[in-house]
């Protein structure tokens, strides 16, 4: 596993990036409300990662298990949704629901990614725990994640957190390395595996991680959809999703996605 480690202007580019990911995600949260679809905010996205002169990330991904490319900019899941939600002119957002929103660019070369859960008006208070449990988590990761830590020590951290909350750890799918591409090595678990045991990651100055959380209500089994893509609980109970792009720095992380 060779981990590209990431100089001092690098991760300033891809605070770059990471800044038009803020701004997009701040929006679309201000934007989806009851009665607006996914499309709308998919359409939102674009406007705004054309005026930025950036690349929308998501947009034309291919996957093995899917005939379509990902057709969005953004993935728009909701409640029992995990990830990978297309977004849609049918599916209109109704009080009570929890969206999540995943999005990424490139910009300069450099790419940035970030997701948030949003409530949609007012929403039940199990769902309120499961959001602030996930954000909580992703909250630990930024507190632990330090030059000399290993990750196992910080997934071990935020698994605790959330299984102490009643709430379930999704297995299938994880954080992941992030530089010139969305998606380099190392992967990044939310739990702690004998895999991630084996080959545990030390963290080192320079490294740069998307972590990203997803957490069920129930438990983390989930399946994909018959589009290939739409990842679902399936016990069709709820689910939330965190993710910030982290630069390990001197003494701490430095939040490369933060919302102003
Ligand atoms: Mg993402
Ligand atoms: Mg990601």
């Amino acid at each position: 596993m060779a981990v590209t480690l990431r100089s001092r202007k690098e991760i300033e580019l891809m605070r770059r990036a990471g800044a038009v990911v803020a701004s997009v995600l701040s929006k679309l949260q201000e934007v989806a409300e009851p009665g607006v679809t996914t499309a709308q905010l998919d359409r939102v996205a674009l406007e705004m990662v054309a005026e930025a002169g950036a690349e929308a990330l998501f947009k034309g991904v291919r996957s093995p298990q899917a005939r379509q490319p990902f057709p969005g900019a953004i993935c728009a899941s909701v409640n029992d949704e995990v990830v990978h939600g297309i977004p849609s002119e049918t599916t209109v957002l109704r009080a009570g629901d929890l969206l999540s929103v995943d999005f990424g660019v490139r910009l300069g070369g450099y790419c940035g990614d970030s997701a948030t859960t949003v409530a949609i008006g007012e929403i039940s208070s199990d769902k309120r725990r499961l959001m602030d449990a996930t954000k909580g988590m992703l909250d630990v990761a930024i507190a632990e994640a330090r030059p000399g830590v290993r990750w196992s020590q910080v997934a071990r951290k935020m698994q605790q957190y959330v299984e102490d909350g009643g709430f379930s750890v999704v297995r299938d799918f994880v954080g992941h390395g992030i530089g010139t591409k969305m998606h380099e090595d190392p992967k990044v678990p939310n739990f702690v595996s004998r895999e991630l045991l084996a080959d545990d990651i030390f963290l080192t100055e320079g490294m740069v991680l998307a972590v990203e959380p997803m957490v069920n209500a129930g438990s983390y089994h989930v399946r994909t959809l018959a589009n290939g893509w739409t990842v679902v609980t399936k016990d069709g109970k709820c689910s939330a999703h965190f993710e910030h792009t982290l630069a390990i720095v001197k003494g701490g992380c430095d939040v490369l996605t933060a919302r102003v």
